[in-house]
């Protein structure tokens, strides 16, 4: 598996750092976001280092299927069974922070503070 050694959600898939962890599988990490824009606001993590969208493969579509259709089941088990938001932010115009893809979920009771 690919991992960087400077990449902080690299340390947090090897506990090198800590988080609020809400779900691990062979593939993914799901954790709280440290700054959250909604009342619930998860990271859904691939456990393989890869920048984002632009960089990914064909070989990564499962896995991509697989992040989406977990989002249902974490939302409601993390107190977002009314709905939510899923998000992937890629590059520099997508705001894109960490270069390591992961998909928000976002839900709860609105008002939510607004991203980028
Ligand atoms: P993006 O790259 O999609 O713009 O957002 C990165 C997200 O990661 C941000 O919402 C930010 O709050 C979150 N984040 C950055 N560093 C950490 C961390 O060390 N721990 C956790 N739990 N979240 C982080
Ligand atoms: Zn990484």
């Amino acid at each position: 598996m690919t991992t960087h050694l400077d990449c902080i959600f690299c340390k947090i898939v090897a506990s090198q750092i800590p988080s609020r962890k809400a779900y691990e599988d062979d593939e993914l990490l799901v954790f709280h976001d440290i700054n959250p824009t909604a009342p619930v606001h998860l990271l859904v993590v691939p456990k393989e280092h890869f920048e984002n969208l632009i960089s990914a493969k064909p070989d990564h579509a499962a896995l991509l299927g697989r992040m989406q259709l977990l989002a249902p089941r974490l939302a409601a088990e993390n107190g977002a069974a009314n709905g939510f938001r899923t998000v992937i932010n890629n590059g520099p115009d997508g705001r894109q922070e960490v270069y390591h893809l992961h998909m928000h979920i976002m839900g709860g009771a609105h008002p939510w503070k607004r991203m980028g």
